[in-house]
């Protein structure tokens, strides 16, 4: 599934899916888009595969896959990766399978996190780059 094909996740008991949301002292900065866990997901952006790494440091079994392209970061959280540090990907290729975050957050709505940071490292609201491909 294309990122851009998954709604925003609503609020549940662990928080709410929109950039910007409160997560206790920080705020939320990506965008949550509900994915069943397993599901096949899509690379966002054309781009080179820049990292494959870990959300939690506590939690090794939870990956994130990042692709870079001018300038810009790309990271999908919670996917099983499919794809490899420096391996050249498009929009038709799938980074990996999305995972289940129940067994970590109990209830929780399932989905996949996106954010994006520009060249200065600075995160950017994802929500209109997902509302352009949706278009
Ligand atoms: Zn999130």
């Amino acid at each position: 599934m294309h990122l851009h094909e998954m709604s925003e996740r609503k609020c549940d008991g662990h928080g709410c899916g929109h950039y910007g949301a409160s997560r206790g002292t920080r705020t939320h900065k990506g965008v949550d888009l509900n994915c069943k866990p397993l599901t096949v997901v899509y690379s966002p952006v054309a781009g080179t595969v820049t990292k494959i790494g870990y959300p939690y440091s506590d939690d090794l079994s939870f990956r994130y896959v990042e692709i870079s392209d001018q300038g810009y970061a790309f990271r999908v959280f919670y996917v099983d990766p499919m794809v490899e540090k420096g391996q050249k990907v498009s929009k038709t290729t799938i980074i990996g399978e999305a995972q289940d975050l129940r067994p970590r957050y109990s209830g929780i709505t399932n989905h996949v996190h996106f954010e994006i940071k520009n060249a200065d490292g600075e995160y950017v609201d994802p929500t209109p780059v997902m509302l352009a491909q949706r278009a």
